[in-house]
């Protein structure tokens, strides 16, 4: 049964343990925190390692959900949308919306993470411990196994229930998988694509080097680099190029004289501005991307996987963080249903959410292609330019997909996979078939009428799907 004098471990300070933590410990739980690192706030350990993030609607809800979206607010720099780098060094804005108030925003992964651990620390209920590793989960006893860092001491750490909030190399996953006690579903899906941070540098004074209100991309189809901006004048940018293949790739890439001919024949532009692209490039490191799924999360009413943990994906639809503060946003909606068990909540918990999961994975991997490559089509930047215009002049009656998943906090991810794709499908077969003739300078009475029929098509897409489901 649950109550509120029973002991929470989470596993791992990372964005979603620390808001566990937090909303946990506003609730009024005795928790217990406990990370395998040293405290980012004393210690300098972000190198190297997703500098900075996109930050969107789903995560503000929870920001908003804890009360400290107004200490957030200022950690944020707005990208109102893609700035299009071709390999002449033309640049092209592609807004993410039609509408002016819809933006993503870069955050530093470090201060957003410092920022929750304060907020969770401020309650007496919650005690955070650094530098402890967790080795293994005893589900069944519902304890864990830790060695202390600076002591190699082992202990055992016993709860009433455990939360592994460890990322995407989660022991307690590790420890389901290992255990043999029950089905336990997992796979880990690597790209052939790796990725590797490097950075634009301040300008003087602080001043940005490029335009700072966007994510920028240089999209090459076998490979693309991304930037985005930090509050200090410069930008994190991110090399995502595959392992082997290619004439270009990162096992490959071994000599300066090699990497400076690949960023001068690809990415001529922004070479010119990362005189320190060398150094960089061989002293960051080369990471793989992957997406891991998994079932069941949760071990009756003793352990539960979230965020990274149960669900890693790849980053593509800037929405990996985004997901996992959903994670504690729809977890606290169950705990307000006000169940007697933790089993019950667990389960209903992983009923709920796991569709969800699985949809921003393969919306993910589907924006791996879209960023690289299809941002350049022809009929892609035609049904983006209707997709604006529909957004910007009836604005209560369209979102895309893009507006579904990251500005709809209220769509599930799944709802917004399905539908999204419906209309994609919709206006790319019009575009093909010749029933959109045109996408720019049409008159609001025009532009109304081909809406119509994208919802009309849209429609019997989603109509054959559900039959098609059904069968
Ligand atoms: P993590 O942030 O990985 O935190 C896990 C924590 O657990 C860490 O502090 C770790 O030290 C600790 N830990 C691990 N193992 C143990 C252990 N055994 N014992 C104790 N502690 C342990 N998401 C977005 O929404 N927008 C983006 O723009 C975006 N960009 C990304 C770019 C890249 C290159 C990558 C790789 C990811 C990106 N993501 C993005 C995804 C995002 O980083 C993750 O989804 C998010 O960090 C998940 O949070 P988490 O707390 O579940 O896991």
């Amino acid at each position: 049964m649950k109550n509120k004098q029973q002991n929470i471990l989470i596993i791992g300070a990372g964005l979603c343990g620390s808001l566990l933590a937090l909303r946990m410990g506003q609730r009024g739980y005795k928790v217990t925190l406990m990370e395998m690192r040293p405290d980012l706030r004393k210690v300098d350990i972000s190198a190297g390692r997703s500098i900075n993030l996109a930050l969107s609607d789903r995560g503000i809800k929870a920001m908003n959900l804890v009360g400290i979206q107004d200490k957030v607010e200022p950690l944020c720099i707005p990208m109102n949308g893609r700035m299009l780098h071709d390999t002449e060094g033309n640049t092209t804005l592609a807004p993410y919306s039609g509408r002016d108030h819809e933006y993503i925003n870069s955050i530093s992964r470090g201060q957003l993470n410092a920022l929750l651990l304060d907020e969770a620390e401020k309650h007496d209920n919650v005690d955070i411990y650094f530098n402890r590793k967790c080795e293994s989960v005893d589900f069944e006893n519902t304890t864990a196994r830790f060695t202390e860092f600076n002591t190699e001491k082992e202990f055992i750490e016993d709860a009433d229930i455990i939360i592994a909030t460890d990322g995407a190399g989660s022991a307690m996953r590790q420890s389901y998988y290992l255990g043999h006690k029950f089905l336990f579903s997992f796979s880990q899906d690597y790209l052939t694509h790796g990725y590797k941070e490097l950075s634009i540098l301040p300008g003087e004074n602080g001043s940005y080097k490029t335009y700072k209100n966007a994510l920028h991309i240089w999209g090459r189809e076998a490979f693309m680099l991304i930037a985005l901006p930090n509050l200090d004048g410069s930008f994190t940018v991110t090399l995502f190029l595959s392992f082997d293949e290619g004439e270009y790739n990162f096992n490959n890439l071994i000599t300066k004289e090699r990497v400076l001919e690949f960023f001068t024949k690809y990415f001529k532009d922004a070479l010119e501005l990362m005189p320190n692209l060398v150094e960089d490039f061989f002293e960051n490191p080369t990471a793989p991307l992957g997406t891991v799924k998994c079932s069941p999360w949760h071990y009756k009413g003793n352990t539960l996987l979230m965020g990274d943990a149960a669900h890693a994906i790849v980053p593509f639809y800037g929405q990996g963080m985004n997901a996992s503060f959903e994670d504690v946003v729809e977890f606290d909606k169950i705990l307000d249903a006000g169940h007697a068990d933790w089993e019950t909540i667990f389960s209903q918990y992983e009923t709920s959410r796991k569709k969800d999961t699985d949809a921003i994975a393969d919306l993910a991997i589907d924006n791996f292609h879209e960023m690289k490559g299809h941002v350049n089509h022809a009929n892609f930047r035609e049904k983006r330019t209707l997709e604006m215009a529909f957004e910007k002049t009836f604005p209560d009656h369209y979102s895309s997909k893009y507006s579904l998943v990251t500005f709809n906090e209220n769509v599930s991810y799944h709802d917004a996979m399905t539908r999204g794709r419906a209309q994609d499908k919709a206006i790319l077969n019009m575009l093909a078939d010749g029933a959109i003739t045109e996408v720019e300078n049409l008159s609001n009475e025009k532009l109304k009428t081909i809406l119509e029929n994208v919802k009309a098509e849209t429609e019997a897409i989603l109509e054959d799907d559900r039959i098609a489901g059904l069968k």
